[in-house]
């Protein structure tokens, strides 16, 4: 017995219930896809919305690089004039055919503010302003030195950096003037307005926070689209990789020059993501920069939209988990319950579980061996019973003869005969013990055991019992004391069975006491119960004892126990009977102080009598 209970309490803790294992499996299952899922939704729609933005600057840029070529084309277009001769200079054409040459450029583009005409040498021959009309002759100069000239000389096009006056920003252009056979007879240069070209860049916007950036190739801004900007703040060597760009490109042949997607800080400190595009034959560079913030919104916000979704999903997901689990774990907690009961030897506790599966299954089973096991302990119990049945008779035979015979020979029996026959009579005594309470067990057992309850006198009884059990504490000379509680209300309790029980925790009192201890019984009233307390001054028990006490054949083992005789079914026949009459029992105990045992019973109603 004592083995058995050690082995049950040395059982491992339990480790996670099954319950939280397959919540976290199911968990494990559904959310894995679900992030994964997110994942990939969150990485397709930033490389769409790279695509997008990248498409929208490429064609932005597109569109107003088509539209500058076609301003310049009507502007510098204008100034590439052939002269239909083999002339070698342009002088040698007359002065009014020349300034019919000049009225018709002006008229040809209104962009073109006034315009320039330079013979071979460089000397200004003409030049004719649309608010002003003609020069005066002693106004020309001599360009010889001018950059535009010198380069238009060789044979190129020429673009000035702008130049910002009060009317406007403008830039110069000069043009070789070619005779017939291709060779440069003269230099025609114009100043042209940008305020139209300034108005269409202007418009060009990408999002909320888009713009273009329009520059020539030596690093001059022409215009942009960058709302509320201080012009003079922008110096394209402010944005190095725009500034690297157009260096790269200045002075490519046109095939070579080569557009560029790619994410930089702006001059303004933004992070932007920025497509510069050349101009096929003009030295100009138009670029998109569109602030990352404002470019992926969209990817950012179905980033969080994502995030939010995974999130109640992942909560939807961790309570339905938590259900699922609990529904599918639920019987086989009952299953447990069930088995912890049958192990406890209440084999009629069972529920009936209905999945129609293994467990259904598995629970009938437990029933049937519940049953089985609930057979065995009726004819357990039965043999018990009628094996302390039939040793009643002998047992109480032999006390009676051996009694007989110490009584009537006392005078002719040899003193060993006498000595033995004392032995015998000691170790009857306690087989007519161990009989008796056999059978008190197998009747508690079997629920055999009969009770009639009435009101009882408490006092009484216990004043009784223990005048009955006098020899024996006197012969320990304990102290024994009674106090008396007036007005003590009757307990509703079996006569017999309560006199068991005090005779029993009396002469545990005594048995488990010292010599000249004390033993005191005392009543107390609580809770519509009478508490009868009995307290020794005996060894005790440490509290692991007092763990076992009730349980059938519990006896302490100890060198104070080991001297007394017992059965170790005494207290558990105690604690049987008080709780059929509806009490409970309860006991306090110190090692080597004494202990108290104190059982409660109902008070007796007043209406009922006593007997
Ligand atoms: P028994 O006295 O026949 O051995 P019980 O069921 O009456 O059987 O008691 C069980 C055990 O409890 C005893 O063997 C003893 O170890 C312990 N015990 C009972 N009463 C006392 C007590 N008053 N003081 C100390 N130990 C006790």
């Amino acid at each position: 017995m004592t083995e058995q209970v050690k082995q049950t309490e040395q059982k491992p803790k339990k480790r996670g219930t099954l319950r939280t294992k397959v919540a976290a499996w199911f968990l494990f299952v559904s959310v894995i896809p679900i992030i994964a899922m997110s994942y990939i939704v969150v990485l397709l729609v930033n490389l769409a919305n790279e695509r997008l933005v990248e498409e929208l600057e490429t064609q932005l840029v597109r569109q107003k690089s088509r539209e500058v070529e076609k301003f310049f084309e009507e502007t510098a277009g204008v100034l590439e004039v052939r002269v239909p001769l083999e002339i070698g200079d342009v002088t040698i054409v007359p002065e009014n055919q020349r300034r019919l040459l000049m009225e018709e450029t002006l008229r040809e583009s209104k962009a073109i503010r006034s315009v320039s005409l330079y013979d071979v040498n460089g000397q200004e021959l003409d030049r004719l302003d649309r608010e002003v009309g003609f020069a005066n002759d002693r106004d020309l100069i001599d360009g010889s030195q001018l950059e535009k000239i010198i380069a238009a000389q060789e044979g190129r096009s020429y673009f000035s950096p702008v130049r910002q006056t009060l009317e406007g920003a403008y830039i110069s252009i000069a043009q070789p003037l070619k005779n017939s056979t291709d060779t440069t007879v003269g230099v025609l240069s114009g100043d042209i307005a940008l305020t139209t070209l300034r108005r269409d860049i202007s418009y060009g916007t990408l999002g909320s926070k888009g713009y273009i950036l329009f520059f020539s190739d030596d690093g001059n801004i022409i215009a942009h689209s960058r709302s509320a900007l201080d012009e003079s703040a922008i110096r394209i060597g402010s944005i190095p990789y725009l500034a690297q760009f157009a260096q790269a490109n200045a002075g490519a042949a046109s095939s070579e020059r080569v557009a560029s997607f790619t994410q930089y800080a702006s001059a303004w400190g933004e992070r932007v993501v920025g497509y510069a595009e050349p101009l096929r034959n003009l030295p100009f560079v138009i670029a998109a920069e569109w602030p990352v913030d404002d470019a992926f919104r969209l990817s950012r916000e179905i980033q969080t939209q994502a995030l939010v979704f995974s999130l109640v999903v992942l909560v939807a997901v961790l309570l339905i988990s938590f259900l699922v689990a609990r529904r599918v774990t639920q019987p086989i907690r009952i299953l447990r319950e069930e088995a912890k009961r049958i192990g406890q030897g209440k084999f009629d506790d069972t529920i009936d579980i209905k999945t129609n599966d293994e467990i259904q299954e598995l629970d009938e089973e437990l029933h049937d061996m519940a049953e089985a096991l609930k057979q065995l302990q009726q004819l357990r119990e039965e043999f018990v019973f009628i094996a302390a049945h039939e040793l009643r008779s002998p047992v109480t035979a032999i006390k009676g003869y051996i009694s007989m015979i110490l009584e009537e020979f006392t005078d002719t029996l040899p003193g060993d005969t006498r000595h033995m026959l004392e032995q015998v009579q000691r170790a009857n005594q306690h087989l007519v013990q161990l009989v008796q309470d056999l059978l008190e067990v197998a009747r508690s057992d079997a629920g055999r055991m009969k009770l009639e309850v009435s009101p009882q006198d408490l006092a009484a009884m216990a004043k009784t019992v223990i005048s009955d059990l006098k020899p024996l504490w006197e012969e320990k000379k304990l102290v024994m004391t009674y106090q008396e509680y007036p007005g003590l209300p009757s307990a509703l309790a079996d006569a017999d069975k309560l006199r068991e029980v005090l005779v029993n925790l009396v002469s545990n009192a005594t048995k488990y006491n010292r010599d000249a201890g004390t033993i005191t019984v005392w009543h107390e009233v609580v809770d519509k119960t009478v508490v009868t307390h009995v307290a020794d001054s005996g060894i005790g028990m440490a509290p692991e004892e007092v763990e076992k006490l009730f349980q059938k054949f519990y006896r302490a083992e100890n060198t104070d126990t080991r001297k007394v005789q017992g059965t170790g079914l005494g207290l558990f026949i105690v604690k049987q009977i008080i709780e059929k009459m509806g009490g409970q029992i309860r006991v306090s105990s110190e090692r080597g102080k004494g202990s108290t045992f104190s059982f409660a019973l109902p008070i007796a109603p007043l209406e009922a009598k006593s007997n």
